[in-house]
């Protein structure tokens, strides 16, 4: 649900999300708030109540486009509506997991200018989602964020789900903990001076996951130490 349709279609109709929507293994359909306006010049906001800076988007057009919405959402469909906000809960892989597995019909309201009036939050919306502590100008490019991260989780989407497995953010089972993923290389064997790794080019296997798993450790220790801080296991068992 957006007033700029075609911000979030430029961005997910090309590439994977592209591809995966015409092999009809994903569906992302737009709707165009500004559809639902009743005023004849189809205007959507109007000064804030109380005075303050900006516009705001009108319950109206946003409820009713909610409607209209939830009226496409199948008998018995486990649904969600998200409103993109820097008020929300930062998204992060785990929450994209927990959409991907958890429901059919996940409903994206982005806002524009100054945020959507309260009222139709209260009516339409089950959780605030954030995609940092910035403030951008509108929830198209949150919307496409999530959009994007959920839908590589669905079965089909990407060619192999061992591609989703062992990546940077993903809870990796033997380990208990949150790493990121180890250095990844490709032809040509030297670059500039820089030689791939020599354990890559042997062959045996048992080593080369060994050399990823250390990496692995040491790329997450340089880049994201708050990610073994917080593991409640701590990287191998220890804080
Ligand atoms: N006045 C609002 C406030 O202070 O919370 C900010 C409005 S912002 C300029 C316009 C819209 O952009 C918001 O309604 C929201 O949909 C979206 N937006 C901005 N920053 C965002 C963020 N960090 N995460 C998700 N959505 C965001």
């Amino acid at each position: 649900m957006t007033l700029f349709p075609e911000t979030v279609r430029a961005v997910l109709d090309s590439s994977i999300t592209g591809r995966a929507q015409s092999a009809g293994i994903i569906e992302i359909n737009t709707y165009n708030i500004r559809d639902f306006s009743r005023d004849k010049h189809r205007r959507v906001d109007d000064t804030p109540y109380g005075g303050g800076f900006g516009m705001l988007m009108m319950p109206e057009p946003v409820v009713e486009c909610h409607d209209a919405v939830m009226k496409t959402v199948p008998e018995g469909a486990r649904a969600i509506t998200l409103y993109m906000s820097p008020k929300g809960k930062l998204f992060t892989e785990e929450k994209a997991r927990e959409l991907a597995e958890n429901y059919d019909d996940i409903i994206i309201l982005c806002g524009h200018y100054e945020g959507v009036d309260r009222r139709a939050l209260d009516l339409t919306v089950d959780e605030y989602v954030s995609v940092g502590d910035y403030v951008l100008t509108g929830g198209e490019i949150p919307a496409c964020i999530i959009a994007d991260a959920v839908s590589r989780l669905v079965d089909g989407v990407l060619a192999d789900p061992e591609c989703y497995k062992n990546e940077s953010l993903g809870f990796s089972e033997s380990e208990g903990s949150r790493l990121l993923e180890y250095p990844q290389y490709t032809r040509p064997p030297e670059f500039r001076g820089l030689r791939v790794p020599e354990i890559l080019l042997s062959g045996n296997h048992e080593k080369i996951d060994e050399w990823r798993r250390q990496e692995a450790v040491r790329d997450t220790a340089r880049l994201r130490p708050d990610l073994l801080l917080h593991d409640k296991n701590g990287v191998n068992g220890e804080k």
